[in-house]
């Protein structure tokens, strides 16, 4: 978890290939969301959802890990 406190968010793309210009967003990581054979894409809170829709490789059902703190939210 502690490996996790400094991540930045990736989204809502993931920044590979053609859409790496699109993943400028430097927010802290709050979510990391796992993918298929690509490594696991860290975001923040407003683009969960865009990455999920939006993001390459993006398990369905999704499966979302919690990796930093989000106020009013219990894991
Ligand atoms: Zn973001």
């Amino acid at each position: 978890m502690g490996v996790h406190r400094n991540a930045r968010c990736r989204g809502p793309y993931g920044g590979e290939g053609h859409r790496a210009g699109g993943t400028d967003c430097s927010d802290p990581a709050v979510f990391e969301i796992a993918r298929h054979d690509r490594p696991p894409l860290p975001v923040c809170p407003v683009h969960l959802g865009p990455a999920l829709l939006m993001a390459s490789g993006v398990l369905w059902p999704p499966v979302i890990h919690l990796i930093g703190r989000v106020p009013g939210l219990r894991p």
